[in-house]
């Protein structure tokens, strides 16, 4: 099915990288979004080889080696400092064939628009979707400003509150709050805060304080605090907050919240989607968070974006029945994936963030005991059943 045209709703991780998956399968690409400037919420991410295998098959192989972090290593540390675990990441690029990249959100996203102009998609800012309308042959998308735009598929890739998941599914499904606030951002590379090769996490009280490195000499870093829904947000007291809920932490955890910059961290409420049952109607699929928000635990939401762009191009070039025909079968196959990495990253926040105190206690004593192999052949496991093996 060549020379049709996507119109697509969002220029996130998911829409982008859809744009471009579409666009080199040949169909014309246009990417709305409802922004007047295109700004990622939140500074880092970290792109397991999943993401990035499918980056590289869409040609961004090298952009996204210039703009990823040298990650060779992972730690676990207790509060105090006292180290939990080392964990070499050198086995599990052997086993997967490709080294995981953290990266600057700024960085991924402008890498995305560079490769999706460069391969003539186009891009409109500050339209607004209100709605969809389907006929026998094409699908027609609604904007605030009273204009439309008509396409052969309609890809909705409106995130985490999208709008379009109501037309899909003839309901409405809530996120849901997984009960923790999470602060990020960036600082510049210090041996004072962690080794500059390493994600270091410390764990403990049902938080963590986590630091992994990206390009540009610089540390992405978050910290994870359970706590009830709707608590202020304001930067000028998030130093405050970290103090606070972090005291008599190590030396690098207090010298990392005196280095931030509360004017540029993120502030953010997490919560998840789903798993939801229908991926698509007709001539319109949900992608990316719209689809299976998924809690950041794992590391898989923006992978799983990626990963579901380029299924979708798959299936639309390499089956020709007709578009909702592709369309079921990418949403069988990614129903399959999403629904087991949604699953799985919620059970793991609730460990990590003391649902149950007794199963978080087990993760430290387990985050202990456990060999480094274990670690990184249950990572292997996640990134091995994406769609680029
Ligand atoms: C704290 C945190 C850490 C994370 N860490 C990781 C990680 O390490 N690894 C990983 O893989 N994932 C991670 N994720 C998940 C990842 O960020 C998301 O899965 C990913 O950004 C989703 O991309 P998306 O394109 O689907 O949605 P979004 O990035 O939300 O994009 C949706 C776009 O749609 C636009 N839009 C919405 N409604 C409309 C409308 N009506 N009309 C037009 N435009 C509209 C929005 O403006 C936005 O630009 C993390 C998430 C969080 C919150």
């Amino acid at each position: 099915m060549y020379g049709l045209k996507a119109v697509v709703i969002g220029a996130g991780i998911g829409g982008l990288t859809a744009g471009i998956a579409l666009r080199q399968a040949g169909y014309e690409v246009e990417v709305y979004d409802r922004v007047r400037e295109l700004r990622p919420v939140g500074s880092g991410i970290s792109l397991w080889s999943n993401g990035v295998k499918v980056l590289n098959h869409l040609g961004l192989g090298k952009q996204l080696a210039a703009i990823g972090g040298t990650m060779n290593y992972m730690e676990y540390r207790q509060i105090n400092g006292n180290l939990l675990n080392h964990i070499s990441l050198q086995p599990l690029v052997e086993e997967v064939g490709q080294r995981p990249y953290p990266v600057a959100r700024r960085d991924l996203q402008n890498i995305l628009l560079a490769k999706f102009e460069e391969v003539g998609g186009k891009l409109n800012l500050s339209t607004k979707c209100i709605g969809v309308k389907e006929g026998f042959s094409e699908v027609t998308a609604k904007f605030e400003d009273g204009s439309t735009a008509v396409g052969d598929i309609l890809v909705a890739a409106d995130g985490v509150r999208s709008l379009l998941r109501q037309y899909v599914l003839n309901d409405s499904v809530e996120p849901k709050y997984a009960g923790y606030v999470n602060w990020n951002g960036l600082v510049p590379i210090s041996t004072a805060l962690a080794p500059a090769d390493t994600w270091s996490i410390y764990v403990g009280e049902h938080k963590r304080a986590s630091l992994m490195p990206v390009a540009g000499n610089r540390f992405y870093f978050f910290f994870d605090v359970p706590l009830p829904l709707g608590t202020v947000n304001n930067f000028a007291n998030y130093k405050n907050e970290l103090k606070s809920h972090f005291q008599g932490w190590a030396e690098p955890v207090q010298r990392l919240i005196e280095r931030i910059e509360p004017e540029t961290v993120a502030r953010v409420e997490i919560h998840d989607v789903g798993p939801i049952n229908k991926l698509v109607k007709g001539r319109v699929a949900l992608l990316g968070d719209a689809a299976h928000a998924t809690c950041p635990d794992l590391g898989q939401g923006g992978c799983q974006a990626i990963e579901d762009g380029w299924v979708l191009a798959n299936y639309l070039v390499s089956t020709n029945l007709s578009v909702p025909d592709a369309l079921r079968r990418y949403e069988l196959e990614r129903k399959v994936r999403t629904t087991e990495i949604v699953n799985k990253a919620r059970n793991r926040a609730e460990a990590i963030h003391g649902k149950d105190p007794e199963v978080t206690e087990k993760w430290y004593q387990q985050l202990a005991e456990e060999s480094p192999l274990d670690v990184t052949s249950a990572i292997a496991k996640i990134i091995k059943g994406g769609p680029l093996h």
